[in-house]
C-alpha cells in the first residue's frame, strides 16, 4: 500500500525544528508529495493543481503551532482544505426532504453503477428516519431491473410502484406520484432507466421526468471505482438534468475516494451518500472529514 501522507511529509520536515514559520522552500517540497498522494487517490489532475495551488498559499509564512510540528501543520492545512473543497460541514451533502410530500427522489446513472441497489437502499434509510418511502421502478429497458427492485422491496417490505413493461416511463413516474399521495407515502424513489454508455434517448428520457414530476432531489448514482470516467458521466448528466446530489457506490472497494473530490471540485455537485457494500443497509450519509482523511491515506 501507499506510505500515508502524514509519514511523507515528517520525512520532509524532519530537518526542522517543531517551531517557526514554514519556508518556502519547506512548503514546496511538501507540495511535492501532496500531489503525489491525490494523484494516487485518483483526483483529477486540475483539480489538484487547483488545490495544490490553494494549500501553497495558505503554507507559506504559516505560523508553526504550539506542539504541532511542521508536518502536522501542513497535513492541518491540507485536510481542512479538502473539507472545504468537499462541501465544509454545512447541509449542502445533505439530501432536502423540505417540500410539501411526497418529495420526489430521481436516481439518474449508468447501468451497472449500482442504481437499483442504493434506491432499495435509500428506501430502508429513510424509513429509518421515519419516512414513508415508496419505490418505482422506471427502468424499462432492463426487465431485470424491475423484478430486481421488486424483489428488494419485498425483502425490506417497502412497496414498489410498477407497471407492464413496455409502458411509458415518464407516464409510470406521473403515475407513482399520484398513487404516492393516495398511499399518504411520504417520500417517493425513482429508478430511471440506466445505459452502459450515455445515450441521447436516454438523457431526453432523463430529461423529460425530471420536467414532468418536479423532483425535490435529482441524485446520480456512480461508481466510484470509475475514477475519471465518473468524473465525465458527472459532468455530462448535470448539464442534462442539473443534478442536486451525488450517491457514490463501491466505496467499499479500494477506490481512495479521489473521484468524490473530482466530481465535487469539477461540477460543483455536492456528495450526498456513499455506497458501502452490496446489502441494503450499506449506504452511509456523506461526512467531508471522514473523506478527507481517507484521501489522505
Ligand atoms: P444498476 O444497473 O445501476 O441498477 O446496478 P445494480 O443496482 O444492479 O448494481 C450493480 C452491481 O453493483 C450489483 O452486483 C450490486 O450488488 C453492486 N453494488 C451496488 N452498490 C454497491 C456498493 O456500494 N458496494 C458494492 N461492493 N457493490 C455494490
Amino acid at each position: 500500500m501507499f506510505e500515508s501522507l502524514s509519514k511523507r511529509l515528517e520525512g520532509i520536515f524532519s530537518g526542522l525544528s517543531g517551531k517557526g514559520k514554514l519556508t518556502e522552500a519547506d512548503v514546496n517540497e511538501a507540495m511535492r508529495e501532496v500531489r503525489l498522494a491525490l494523484l494516487e487517490a485518483d483526483v483529477n489532475l486540475r483539480v489538484v493543481r487547483q488545490f495544490v495551488e490553494r494549500v501553497r498559499a495558505k503554507a507559506i509564512g504559516a505560523e508553526v503551532l504550539g506542539s504541532f510540528s511542521p508536518a502536522q501543520q501542513v497535513l492541518q492545512i491540507v485536510h481542512e482544505e479538502l473539507i472545504d473543497m468537499l462541501g465544509g460541514e454545512g447541509s449542502q451533502n445533505r439530501l432536502d426532504l423540505g417540500g410539501p410530500p411526497p418529495n420526489v427522489i430521481m436516481l439518474v446513472g449508468l447501468q451497472g453503477s449500482g442504481k437499483t441497489t442504493t434506491a432499495a437502499k435509500l428506501a430502508n434509510y429513510l424509513r429509518k428516519e421515519g419516512q414513508r418511502p415508496l419505490l418505482v421502478a422506471a427502468d424499462m429497458y432492463r426487465p431485470a431491473a424491475v423484478r430486481q427492485l421488486q424483489t428488494l422491496g419485498k425483502q425490506l417490505s417497502i412497496p414498489v410502484y410498477a407497471e407492464p413493461m413496455g409502458a411509458n416511463p415518464v407516464d409510470i413516474c406521473v403515475h407513482a406520484v399520484d398513487y404516492a399521495r393516495e398511499q399518504a407515502a411520504s417520500v417517493v424513489i425513482l429508478d430511471t432507466a440506466g445505459r452502459l454508455n450515455i445515450d441521447e434517448q436516454m438523457m431526453q428520457e432523463v430529461i423529460a421526468i425530471r420536467k414532468r414530476v418536479q423532483p425535490r432531489e435529482v441524485l446520480l448514482v456512480a461508481d466510484a471505482m470509475t475514477g475519471q470516467e465518473a468524473v465525465r458521466v458527472a459532468s455530462d448528466f448535470n448539464q442534462a438534468v442539473a443534478l442536486t446530489g451525488m450517491i457514490l457506490t463501491k466505496m467499499d472497494g479500494d477506490a481512495r475516494g479521489g473521484a468524490a473530490l473530482s466530481i465535487r471540485a469539477v461540477t460543483g455537485v455536492p456528495v450526498k451518500f456513499l455506497g458501502v457494500g452490496e446489502k441494503t443497509d450499506a449506504l452511509e450519509p456523506f461526512y467531508p472529514d471522514r473523506l478527507a482523511s481517507r484521501i489522505l491515506g
